[in-house]
């Protein structure tokens, strides 16, 4: 039996954190198995649309590599793909629950079943349906739909006993039928319910595998017993931990970015987002912490996901991106980075577009030991993409390194200049080389002399060092902007 996993958004906003996981686990799970996992879109409840929501979390699964095999934008025979284009065949199966006396028609107003939900809630008693129009005869039934009275389909849940399922990551869940409401299969409008249309359409589309959040486990025996009611075996469910904010609440807003494009926007390499995100609620069993998606096809272990929820936190974030950052290739990270300036910062790739490739990249380069994500390089960069002004002059003075008046600012800047006329600057060996040997035949110690020339090629209290300043800036540029703090100091 082919396994086949999904992804079931309701189109009501983007891409969740937690959701991006869910995706995740499913599409591992599916790939491991070489199986198929797909994309179906539950939009029923009109209530809650959110126009293009489902158009942006498919491309933000595809810039993070997630892409269904089979789903709206590549279908296969399973379609259609949106819930809303299948309502002939909820109303087909709705029938067929209603011929075989598993469902029944429910007339009740909604002014009736509100004022049934607070006489239960004065009591302080569950608030659940109470069976009114379950015994009604054919002939009452008949004449209501006669008369055109709206009403909506209920599945008749099997009274005093015991629906058991067996989760692979809670064990056994059982829940007792007295508990669970005789729930609507479809609604007045002729939409089915999320209940409906979810078990018909994983049966359907020969879902083997249900693996979602938490949150849902409640309804889980409620879909069961649809599954039993149309004779069906249902799929294995997985349901996956909550997913906690630092408050170790659940996570939302509060806290912090919760959706999946803030971190694109801000630059997170999708290698370091995913890898990170694998390790939410499941961990290898060893002390490996960084797998690339294919190895986490080969090792992920749905039955290891942990029960109890998972933290997300962003310094664990930065943590997994600072490595994707210093061990990518050069190449592969310029590409990365000029693909995410295209996607978020057109301004800023129109600037650095204007130098050269071979400058950009070395800064890239020189750049990611100190930078946590993308957009932390306009910020940053500053000086190697526009001049350095009027520098504020305490800023060349150091006291640990005895740096005290402009005099010796002066006379180490006037060393580093005439270092530079006669060095060449191809590469940081060479620099070194050459400021290392002229700094101590000229006496000093080094930081008296690079301190002053970072300053002055910066113009910042932070940057990297002076030898790499003058390297990515080369000699022409370091010596002109020198010569500029000497003539201003
Ligand atoms: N449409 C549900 C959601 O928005 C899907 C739940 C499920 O996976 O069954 O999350």
């Amino acid at each position: 039996m082919t396994v086949v996993t999904r992804f079931a958004p309701s189109p009501t906003g983007y891409l969740h954190i937690g959701s991006l996981r869910t995706v995740l686990y499913n599409y591992l799970y599916a790939k491991q198995h070489n199986g198929k996992f797909m994309l179906r879109v539950e939009d029923t409840d009109r209530t809650r649309y959110v126009e293009g929501s489902i158009e942006n979390m498919l491309k933000v699964l595809a810039s993070v590599g997630l892409i269904p095999d089979e789903g709206p934008n590549n279908p296969g025979d399973l379609g259609p793909y949106y819930q809303s284009e299948r309502l002939d065949i909820y109303t087909q199966y709705v029938q067929q629950l209603i011929d075989s006396d598993m469902a029944y028609y429910c007339f009740c107003s909604s002014e009736r079943l509100d004022t049934l939900r607070k006489e239960q809630q004065e009591l302080s008693l569950p608030t659940k349906y109470d069976g009114h129009c379950r015994y009604m005869t054919a002939e009452e039934i008949q004449e209501q739909l006669d008369a055109g009275v709206p009403y909506t389909v209920r599945l008749k849940v099997p009274k005093d006993r015991e629906v058991v399922f067996h989760d692979t990551i809670k064990g056994k869940v059982t829940v007792h039928t007295k508990d669970i409401d005789d729930q609507v299969l479809l609604k007045s409008d002729g939409f089915p319910t999320y209940h409906l249309a979810n078990v018909v359409d994983d049966h359907l589309m020969n879902v083997t595998h249900v693996i979602r959040g938490d949150e849902w486990t409640p309804s889980t025996p409620k879909h069961i017993l649809l599954y039993e009611a149309f004779g069906w075996t249902p799929p294995t469910f997985s349901h996956i931990p909550l997913l906690l904010g630092i408050d170790k609440k659940k996570l939302s807003k509060r806290t912090g970015d919760v959706a999946v494009e803030q971190y694109l926007e801000k630059g997170y390499l999708t290698e370091a987002l995913i890898n990170y995100i694998a390790l939410l609620g499941w961990n290898p069993k060893t002390t490996e912490e960084f797998f690339t998606i294919t190895e986490l096809i080969a090792r992920f272990n749905l039955e290891h996901v942990h029960k109890a929820g998972a933290i997300f936190d962003v310094d664990r974030l930065d943590f997994f991106n600072a490595h994707y950052l210093k061990s990518m290739d050069i190449d592969m990270l310029y590409h990365k980075w000029i693909t995410y300036l295209e996607r978020y910062n057109t301004e800023f790739l129109v600037k650095i577009q204007s130098y050269d490739e071979s400058y950009n990249m070395k800064i890239l380069r020189e750049l990611t030991t100190r930078i946590k994500k993308f957009s932390d390089l306009p910020e940053l960069t500053k000086f190697f993409y526009g001049e350095v002004g009027a520098v504020d002059t305490s800023l060349f003075l150091h006291e640990k390194m005895k740096i005290t008046d402009m005099t010796m600012v002066q006379e180490a800047l006037k060393l580093a200049r005439s270092i530079l006329e006669t060095t060449d600057v191809g590469s940081l060996e060479s620099i070194k080389d050459a400021f290392i040997s002229g700094i101590s035949n000229a006496g000093y110690k080094n930081g008296q002399v690079l301190w002053p020339v970072r300053v002055a090629l910066s113009g910042e209290e932070f940057s990297p060092g002076a030898l790499e300043l003058v390297y990515i800036l080369g000699k022409e540029k370091s010596i002109e902007r020198i010569e500029n703090i000497l003539k201003q100091i």
